[in-house]
């Protein structure tokens, strides 16, 4: 009777170690939510006005963009 319940709580620490295994690189790369609390806030496209992740747009100038393309263009105020 005690081995039953040693063993049960055996199973339940290794279903629990590879839940949290399986759940980091989820978490770090394609939970919409939660990737943006990790990539930190949202900057606005100078060329567009788009918001896109600060680690996914292209900076220049103190500026950011949302795409290759806008980024050539420059700002569209400038
Ligand atoms: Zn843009």
């Amino acid at each position: 009777m005690g081995r039953l319940i040693v063993i049960g709580i055996v199973v339940l620490l290794v279903v629990w170690l590879l839940r949290r295994a399986l759940a980091g690189p989820r978490a770090a790369g394609k939970s919409p939510e939660q990737a943006g609390e990790l990539k930190g806030d949202l900057v606005a496209c100078a060329h567009c006005g788009v918001n896109l992740p600060r680690l996914e747009a292209r900076s220049a100038g103190g500026r950011f963009y949302c795409s290759e393309e806008h980024w050539r263009l420059g700002p569209r105020d400038g």
